[in-house]
């Protein structure tokens, strides 16, 4: 799957995109993989993001206490000019495009994406909290962090995403 659109990379060669995010991606109801698509190219037509590298896509178990399908998950890389909040509006923009309802807290979704890290942002606003406070906790994140960005280092806790997933493979 190719998510640079034709132009792109003229697009943003002289524009500076400033900021690194890596956002998680997940889907468990439906087309996931129709939905995580979906979410990559919308983020690669955004005239202020380019994206950077895409993970591949695996399957996990979901986590917490609802019965629900399993997930598809993935990690992207963006280079973007967007401020972390005009980035949040656009990516739960996205999750409503796809038809996602709230109804359940922890429940099945048709997509769901999250902001993990945005440069070395440290934030404990509850709107954005940054890192994503669970992140380190889910072997479903680390794994294709680790596929993309191994050395990237969660500012809070002053570690890389592979020893991350090293420590978190020891407790679980
Ligand atoms: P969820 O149901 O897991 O997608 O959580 C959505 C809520 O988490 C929204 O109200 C967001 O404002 C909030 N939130 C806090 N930190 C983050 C983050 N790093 N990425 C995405 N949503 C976040």
């Amino acid at each position: 799957m190719e998510y640079r659109e034709d132009g792109k990379a003229e697009m943003s060669a002289g524009k500076k995109l400033g900021h690194t995010v890596y956002v998680g991606l997940g889907s468990n109801i439906g087309d996931c993989e129709g939905y995580l698509d979906f979410a990559l190219k919308k983020m690669a037509g955004h005239p202020r993001i380019e994206l950077d590298r895409v993970s591949t896509f695996i399957r996990t178990k979901p986590v917490g206490p609802v019965e629900q399908p399993d997930f598809l998950n993935a990690c992207a890389r963006l280079q973007t000019s967007l401020e972390a909040g005009e980035l949040l509006i656009f990516l739960q923009q996205l999750e409503q495009e796809a038809g996602r309802t709230r109804e359940i807290h922890w429940g099945p979704r048709t997509l769901d994406l999250d902001i993990l890290l945005y440069d070395d942002l440290v934030s404990d606003d509850k709107t954005l909290t940054l890192p994503h406070p669970e992140m380190h906790k889910r072997l479903f994140v680390l794994e294709p962090m680790c596929e993309i960005a191994p050395e990237a280092v969660h500012p809070r806790l002053g570690k890389s995403m592979a020893k991350l997933r090293e420590d978190l493979m020891k407790v679980e």
